[in-house]
């Protein structure tokens, strides 16, 4: 087809595409080679990017050739989440097979609504997270759906809940907004807020989430949640869901699930366990303990696009019900159905969403490409250099461990013999995280454990070798050095 002809009908021609498509590629994977030339955090003020370009859209087309080289006035307002050195939060790398099966995606941009909107995207869907159940040690029993994010997956989590409640407590007209006020959720103080919001957005006024106290290593204690939940029944009220969490936010504490579960199989409670993070670490032997009790529960959440080097999106959630999550959301248009053999997936009848892109294509690259051995290996590597962080950590004088390292995660904070006051310790730590993130070099994140300011170093990014985590250590040291110099 000439470029005319593809003019008339509305696309790129094939050969524009194939030009553009080298080049584009060819930019990604020098920007991945050259990823530390870049400071982690962008040095720009709010507005700045927006003034850099024009504020009228283009009256005729553009050149793509002109449209890639403004690649450049973005990536002054780029935030580097592949870059070796962003040990912030909980990461978001993506790799290679996963950045390709995006690009596919796209192309072949498919709508898995439905089994016959597209057989490959559901079947592949149904088939990676069979896999990747296998490998993280999730029993057969869990059924499995992709959705894009953690918070998402819980809200849904909640949702089936909810339906479980009705099945268990009311006749379902009754199911009013007076019942809905009596439900009550729990969760540990620790939890991520994504579970207050599931909670909110499904009606659940905020007296209903109740938050467990942890212990001092940042677990929630079973026996709280135990009394919590008789006394709420003796009261009147309606427990119907707890949240578990294996990798919690701030200090990626592992709340025991075993002895949760057997709380909520006989308060007959739905459990959730939000392993956002951590739950790839399920992938070693050596590490299955963080789902001990697993097989017990009623939904877990694990984001591959976490710690598994998936490009953002892409969340997994297992329940052993899944008929319960098909209860609570499945409606649907004459126009969309299928011929109702009972074979066949539909997984728009699991969630709130219709549309649905294929997302399981980049769990398939990637496992395929890394192999369940290449993963683990990086895995582990990742919590050995955790494991070494903590222990320059605790020879150091200067510093202070602030949490146990079962994880990538370590929590720490800067304690120098000249300063014993609380407030000027936290005022110290605030600085120098500020003086470090400001270097370009390193972007950590921070949490309070106890009102003690603490500082928090997550490894988990697919760039990230032992050698970047020594040049932590040192910045660390150089930069408290001249604050306390
Ligand atoms: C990251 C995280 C979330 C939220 O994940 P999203 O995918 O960004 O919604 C929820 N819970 C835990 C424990 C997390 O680590």
């Amino acid at each position: 087809m000439t470029k005319e002809n593809t003019k008339q009908i509305g696309d790129m021609s094939a050969a524009e595409f194939r030009k553009y498509g080298h080049h584009l590629v060819d930019w990604i994977a020098d920007y991945l080679e050259s990823i530390e030339d870049y400071a982690v955090l962008p040095k720009i003020d709010p507005g700045e990017i927006k003034s850099s370009l024009p504020r009228q859209p283009p009256i005729t087309g553009e050149s793509f050739e002109i449209i890639l080289s403004d690649i450049s006035k973005i990536m002054p307002g780029i935030t580097h989440w592949n870059h070796p050195g962003f040990m912030a939060y909980f990461n978001s790398t993506s790799s290679g097979p996963g950045i390709l099966a995006d690009l596919l995606s796209s192309g072949l941009n498919v709508n898995g609504m439905s089994w016959h909107t597209c057989p490959s995207a559901t079947e592949l869907e149904e088939l990676t997270l069979r896999w990747l159940a296998q490998m993280l040690g999730i029993p057969p029993k869990f059924w499995g759906i992709i959705y894009d994010t953690a918070s998402v997956s819980s809200m849904h989590a909640v949702a089936a809940a909810r339906e479980q409640a009705k099945a268990l407590f009311f006749d379902e007209k009754e199911m009013n907004q007076t019942n809905y006020s009596l439900l009550r959720i729990y969760c540990s103080e620790q939890a991520h807020f994504s579970i207050d919001k599931s909670a909110l957005t499904l009606g659940i006024p905020e007296e209903g989430i109740k938050e467990i106290p942890v212990d001092e290593e940042y677990r929630m204690i079973a026996e709280e949640l135990s009394k919590a939940i008789s006394e709420d029944r003796k009261n009147g009220l309606l427990p119907f869901c707890v949240v578990a969490t294996v990798g919690t936010t701030s200090t990626a504490s592992v709340d025991p699930v075993k002895q949760i579960a057997s709380i909520c199989n006989k308060e007959k409670i739905w459990l959730h366990v939000d392993a956002a993070y951590a739950g790839t670490a399920s992938i070693l032997q050596e590490m299955r303990w963080i789902f001990e009790g697993i097989e017990d529960v009623d939904s877990v959440v694990v984001n591959p696009h976490k710690w598994m080097f998936t490009p953002i999106d892409l969340s997994a959630f297992y329940t052993s019900k899944p008929y319960m999550l098909k209860k609570a959301f499945s409606l649907s248009a004459e126009y969309l159905k299928g011929s109702d053999k009972k074979e066949e997936t539909n997984f728009m009848d699991y969630g709130i969403q219709l549309g649905r892109r294929f997302r399981a294509l980049k769990l398939w690259f990637i496992i395929r490409y890394f192999g369940i051995e290449g993963i683990r290996n990086r895995i582990r590597e990742h919590i050995r250099l955790a494991k070494m962080f903590a222990n320059w950590i605790d020879e150091s004088e200067h510093f202070e461990r602030m949490a146990p390292v079962h994880l990538g995660v370590v929590c720490f904070r800067a304690m120098p013999k000249s300063v014993s006051d609380g407030n000027e310790l936290n005022a110290l730590n605030e600085k120098l995280l500020n003086n470090i993130n400001s270097s370009g070099k390193l972007f950590l994140s921070h949490t309070v454990l106890n009102n003690k300011y603490t500082l928090r170093i997550s490894i988990s990014g697919i760039r990230t070798l032992e050698k970047n985590v020594k040049d932590a250590q040192l910045l660390l040291q150089n930069e408290l050095n001249k604050l306390i110099s």
